[in-house]
Order: structure tokens, then sequence, then C-alpha cells
């Protein structure tokens, strides 16, 4: 039996999908940081071309992907959808397990979705140079790619324990054509402060973002991009919740749950969107999980309230689930999964009550990862396998009450570079770690006071 949905080049999406035409209430709007009123389009005109702001503040359903944008998906999209028979059987479940494959892409993951049009739209608006950061180095890999396929200059501040753990990802940037400096670094404001305050600072996230940013504001032939997040790069990965809707129709189905680990938001918005519009405009109900680290519980712990996007303030405040700005994670090995804050549209989705939160520690999502690698063959990147974890406890769920649902759920990417990790879990030596109360009430604190 063939467990593997394909479709055509003329069956891919040809406009992305903004879930902000079918909230019920409209979101916060995202604030200056000097003066805490709404920032509007000129506010962000130093850092992104016109449209991607546009993009940003559209309540169009739909927005058209340029022709250029969808030649270069066409290099690796559309992605598969499959059936995981074998993995269904290990866990012994009725239910169905399904899995749309983002790892297909040259960068291993969902992040050329958006990184190829933003770099486009950047390029037409004159732009030669992009600056951004990276943790684990998927999107710093992701976007060099996209500037040297577009013929532009990027600038990739990455944080300092992952340029120190993971060469590879630093070697893929470098033969993309980009420059990588670890942060916090000595070649900006930001970072000489954060060096002053901490000399021995191992970097995280929000600090590269600050650096960043303060490179693309400084140049006037400089932007800035961002991997997740923003309400663009939502719009941007619908491409894999389009496909997948297709799919699963080809295979005879509808998924009863849809599963996606959540680090800025970017892959569970990718492929959870499109069905929660189905679920508001054509009342299914489809019941929508997104899952992040127990070390780093933005959605399930986090308050909801304005916040800086970085450590250095220099980003506007959005209203979103936070730990606070100040947030330095532990080590944990879904370095992709780090962030102190969540997207403002999934973190509104979770407000509205449209989707689920669930956090699980790092040994349960890599037994969840070996036991899919052994089964279905793939092996998950550590990110991806905060999905796995949760389709494992659905599953159980299924099995306890008999019924066979359907789940789907994004694999976001493969973990080839992240075998270190696996060699960790696999010799017992990783580290279970609860982020705890009493540093979500410290950050309370820290928060931005706004009226
Ligand atoms: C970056 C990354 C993530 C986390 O980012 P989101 O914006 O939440 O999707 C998850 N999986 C993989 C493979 C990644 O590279």
């Amino acid at each position: 039996m063939a467990n593997k949905y394909l479709l055509s080049e003329d069956q891919m999406p040809t406009s992305w999908y903004n879930l902000n035409a079918d909230f019920p209430a409209p979101m916060a709007p995202p604030l200056h940081p000097g003066t805490l009123q709404p920032a509007g389009p000129a506010d962000l005109a130093p850092l992104f071309p016109m449209a991607l702001i546009m993009q940003e503040v559209s309540q169009d359903r739909y927005i058209e992907i340029p022709e250029e944008v969808q030649d270069i998906y066409k290099m690796w999209m559309p992605t598969p959808l499959y059936r995981a028979p074998r993995w269904e059987k290990a866990l012994d479940t009725p239910a169905k397990i399904y899995f749309k494959y983002e790892g297909v892409s040259p960068a291993g993951s969902h992040k050329p979705n958006t990184s190829v049009p933003q770099a486009y739209y950047n390029k037409q608006e004159g732009i030669t140079k992009l600056t951004t950061e990276t943790g684990a180095g998927q999107w710093g890999s992701a976007l060099s790619m996209a500037c040297q396929l577009f013929g532009m200059e990027l600038l990739v501040y990455m944080v300092k324990i992952s340029y120190q753990q993971k060469p590879y990802r630093r070697s893929m940037i470098h033969t993309w054509g980009a420059e990588v400096i670890p942060s916090p670094s000595d070649t900006t404001n930001a970072g000489r402060a954060f060096l002053a305050a901490d000399p021995d600072s191992t970097g995280s996230l929000g600090m590269a973002i600050s650096e960043a940013v303060e490179v693309a504001a400084m140049n006037d032939d400089t932007h800035y991009s961002l991997g997740s997040v923003l309400n663009h790069v939502m719009h941007h990965q619908t491409v894999i919740g389009q496909e997948a809707m297709k799919q699963i129709a080809d295979a005879g189905d509808y998924p009863d749950i849809i599963i996606g680990c959540a680090g800025g938001g970017s892959n569970f918005a990718g492929i959870s969107f499109p069905f929660i519009g189905a679920n508001i405009r054509e009342g299914k109900k489809a019941r929508i999980i997104a899952v992040e680290p127990a070390a780093c519980p933005s959605l399930t712990k986090g308050i909801f309230a304005y916040d800086f996007g970085d450590v250095g303030k220099l980003t506007p405040l959005l209203k979103m689930h936070t730990l606070g700005h100040d947030f330095v994670p532990a080590g944990i090995h879904a370095g992709g999964l780090r962030y102190h804050g969540m997207a403002p549209m999934v973190s509104h989705a979770l407000d509205l009550g449209l989707i689920e939160a669930e956090a699980y520690t790092q040994n349960a999502c890599f037994q969840a990862a070996v036991q899919f690698a052994r089964t279905e063959g793939i092996i998950p990147a550590p990110e991806s396998s905060h999905a796995l974890a949760s389709v494992v406890n659905a599953a159980e769920q299924c099995k306890q009450s008999g019924e066979a649902k359907t789940i789907l759920f994004n694999l976001s990417g493969h973990g080839h570079f992240d075998m270190a990790a696996y060699d960790n879990y696999l010799a017992g030596n990783l580290q279970d770690y609860a982020y705890p109360e009493e540093k979500v009430r410290e950050a309370q604190a820290s928060l931005p006071q706004v009226g």
C-alpha cells in the first residue's frame, strides 16, 4: 500500500493564507518602543521592505506568491505527506498518523518557505545586504541559501554557544556565501554592552537579534530579516498546511488532531492556520495543538503581554506569550525552540481558544524521535521531536478510548546536524528541566509598562 501522498507542481498553492482575515477578534497592534503608540508602516521601514510591512498589517485572506518565488519553491516543493503505519503499529494505537515532511528542502527544514520570499522582496526594493540572527543555525542557513540565490550579501549573528557546539551549520552558512559572527560580539553597541555585563556570556536569540537589528538600522543599504514570530512569516509558512490539506484529502481523510512544535511559532502556523481557517469558516472541528519544551514554556507558562523581541529593547513591542525579554534558556538540545516569546498570531489564537498548548521535557521527545527513526526511517530534528512526543500522547489516548482518530503532524526538519544530541540521549546523558514558576514571576517585573 502506498503511504506517500505527492502533489504535482501545478497543485502547489499560488497564494499564502492570512489567518488575520478570519480571527473572530482583531490582534493587538505592535507598539513603537519609544513612544508606546501603535507602530505604523513608517516605523518599520528602516528594517523591512514595504511589501513585507504591508503583509504584516494585511487583512486580506490570500496574498499572491510572486512567480519568481514560486519558481524557487519548486526546487523542493510540493513536499511529501506520509502515513506512518509502522510507527502506528509500534505505538499499538488505532489512530491513523500522517505527517508532512519539510526536511526535503535544501536547508533541511521549513525555513526556506519564508527565507526565499523575504530575500526576494528586499532585492525588489534595491536592498543589497541583510542581517539576521540564528540560534542552532537553521535560520541562518536557510537565509544564506536564499540570499545567494538572489545575489545578496548576508551577515549572521549566531548565538555563541551554538557557534561553538554546531560547527556544521556554520559551515553550511559559509558554503552558501554568508558571513557569521558569534554573538554577543564587539561589532555592535548592543553586543559590547552585553559583553561588559558578562564577558563569558554564551548568548541568546534575544541578544543576537539586538545586534542584527542595530546593524540594519545604522545602514541604508541593509535590512533585517526574522525567521519566525512576525505575521508575514506565519503567512509564508501556510504553504505547508495548504498542501497538506490537499494531500490528506487524496488519502481520503481529514485530521481530527493537528500537531506542530512551536519555537517562534512559524512551522506550527504553517501546518495549522489553513485548518484553523476551516474550523472558523466551515465549522470543522479539528483540535490544534502547539508543542513547546518544558524548559522554554512561553505558551503554557508565559504571560500574554506586550514585550520586546530582543534583550537590547530595540524592536517594536509585540503582544505575545513571553517569558520576558531577559530570558536566557537552559542548554536544551532543541536550539530552535529557545526564544523567550511566541508569535503574536499564535499567542492570539491561544487566547481566543482556537488552539491548545502542551509542553514536554527533552527525554520524552528524544524517546519518541528514536522510535520514529527506527520505524519510519527519518531522523527528526530535536525541535520537531516535540511534536512527536505529543503525537505519542494523543495515540495513547486513542488506545485507551479505542477511538481511531486521524492525527496530522508537521515534521519540520531532519536532525542530521544534531547527531551529538542523539548521542547524548542514547548514552543517557540528557537532563530534564522544567522552567521554574518563580522565574516566570521575576520576568513579569521586567516587562515594559504599557498603559
Ligand atoms: C527553527 C525551527 C523550528 C522552530 O521555529 P518555529 O518558528 O517555531 O517553526 C522548528 N523546527 C525546525 C526544524 C526548525 O528549524
